[in-house]
């Protein structure tokens, strides 16, 4: 997914070029968890068993790289992972480049209707009419364009 901005530590910028990565960063952005928390979400959206071995070396680079604070908390001394100022930066451009992957995507495939103009996403109702396939919203457009 390229390079992230924000490199005020001298390092080299946090790659989010997985799955899990992502998933990571979006989590925290909900708010800290505590460890097993974080696999047990993770585990949820992936629909996979996720290891702290794929996860723990992830989350020491984010709090290498300052995106992350890491915390003991409770009579357990729990570890507790949090974004920093700059890990919620990190993820609010991540959610913004992900939504124009998003639209674009879906921009591609939308189709308009033939009579009123409204873009369809999916299910559009095609009707042959006058020797030409049209899409339209639906069917009483399709009634309306074949009376004009
Ligand atoms: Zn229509």
């Amino acid at each position: 997914m390229g390079h992230l901005r924000g490199n005020r530590h001298g390092k080299e910028p946090v790659q989010i070029a997985t799955i899990l990565k992502l998933y990571t960063v979006l989590q925290l952005a909900e708010g800290h968890r505590y460890g097993y928390e974080l696999l047990k979400e993770l585990a949820r959206m992936t629909g996979k068993k996720v290891s702290p071995a794929q996860v723990y070396p992830f989350l020491k680079e984010l709090q290498a790289s300052g995106h992350i604070r890491v915390e003991s908390k409770g009579e357990r001394e729990r570890t507790v992972y949090q974004l920093t100022a700059k890990g919620q930066e990190m993820s609010a451009s991540i959610t913004t480049r992900l939504s124009h992957m998003l639209d674009s995507g879906i921009k591609s495939r939308l189709v308009q209707c033939a009579h009123c103009g409204c873009q369809i996403y999916q299910g559009a109702h095609r009707e042959r009419i006058r020797g030409r396939l049209l899409s339209f919203c639906c069917a009483a457009c399709a009634a309306a364009f074949r009376k004009a």
